[in-house]
């Protein structure tokens, strides 16, 4: 029988049989099989399919994960009808649509550009600022330039659907960003290649309606994403603000250093995020976090504070399926 017939039936057989849900099965087939889970890559939620089909094509033919990872996110961000991320993403309350984005290998290169406008992939300036510039981080006016003196192209990303949003929104100008409703999502993106070696990527459009300058959690590294090629690589997605107060992705790396698995890591630090959300009195019905991880022994895990968090896996065992994650509440 085929690991993936094997699995299928596992996933059928459901958790009232078992005590392990989906994605614990998932981990265990991925153990299971050693050296064929290689490559492999994860993202997070369902826009992750598409995009990892193009990271697939990287990494299949032995290319390296950094490659991959750049590739795949390239996908939501160029689609007008993906609203949270790239072009066609919905703007801030004064109707500019502003991307965070960042990039990290397997040797502690980083990229990052912040607030940055007018370019349809910000994760391609954000390897730019890794590979060409003496920085880390760009913002704003001065990421746009740099950008520009790369070669990018200048263009519009408000499009007429996130244009009408944005005018309906003015009628109320209330900012109140909802769990699970389709107006943040980003794409994280983490994988390892046939040699082993681990690469991320993050990017978005943000909060839809942020404050103009707002940056959320998606192009800092340790928060919207972290890598250490001896340990793993980890993104965030959600409310950024509550990811970068726990500094959320390098916190689950830590955990997996200190031998938890990757869901315990990720469920571990949104235990942190409800904590701190705690100890500030702050509402959590309408805040959703989700952190997805890899080790470098090639498990996985995912956990998301309230339901509704899902990713996408590619493996030789795992041809590309949508996975819900655990969570908290
Ligand atoms: N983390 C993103 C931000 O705060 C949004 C999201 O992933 O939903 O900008």
């Amino acid at each position: 029988m085929t690991s993936r017939r094997k699995f299928i039936q596992w996933s059928a057989l459901g958790a009232s049989l078992f005590a392990f849900n989906k994605t614990k099965a998932l981990e265990t087939l991925a153990i299971k099989n050693g050296k064929a889970q290689r490559p492999l890559v994860l993202s997070t939620w369902k826009f992750g399919v598409q995009a990892n089909e193009v990271a697939w094509e990287v990494l299949k033919n032995g290319g390296r994960a950094l490659d991959a990872v750049e590739a795949g996110v390239k996908v939501p961000e160029g689609d007008p009808n993906e609203r949270s991320v790239g072009l066609g993403g919905r703007p801030d309350r004064e109707g500019r649509v502003t991307l965070d984005s960042c990039i990290m290998d397997d040797k502690m290169n980083i990229g990052s550009v912040a607030a940055l406008e007018h370019i349809v992939h910000p994760i391609s300036v954000a390897r730019a600022v890794m590979e060409k510039t003496p920085h880390v981080m760009l913002v704003g006016e001065g990421a746009l330039d740099f950008a520009l003196s790369q070669g990018f192209k200048k263009e519009k990303l408000l499009t007429p659907e996130s244009e009408k949003e944005w005018i309906e929104w003015l009628k109320t100008s209330e900012y109140k960003p909802k769990a699970n409703i389709e107006n943040h999502d980003t794409i994280g993106m983490i994988a390892i290649d046939r040699n082993g070696n681990l690469s991320g990527a993050c990017t978005t459009s943000g909060m839809a309606f942020k404050m103009h300058g707002r940056v959320g959690d998606s192009p800092i590294i340790g928060a919207g994403l972290f890598v250490d090629n001896e340990i793993g690589a980890v993104t965030a997605t959600g409310h950024g603000e509550e990811v970068i107060r726990i500094a959320g992705s390098h916190t689950v790396i830590e955990l997996m250093r200190q031998g938890l698995s990757p869901e315990e890591a990720c469920k571990k630090a949104v235990e942190r995020i409800l904590t701190s959300a705690k100890l500030r009195s702050k509402e959590v019905k309408d805040l959703q976090i989700g952190f997805l991880a890899i080790n470098k022994q090639g498990e996985f895990g995912a956990f998301s504070l309230q339901k509704g968090f899902n990713f996408a896996v590619y493996s030789p065992d795992i041809p590309n399926q949508l996975f819900d994650s655990k969570s908290l509440i």
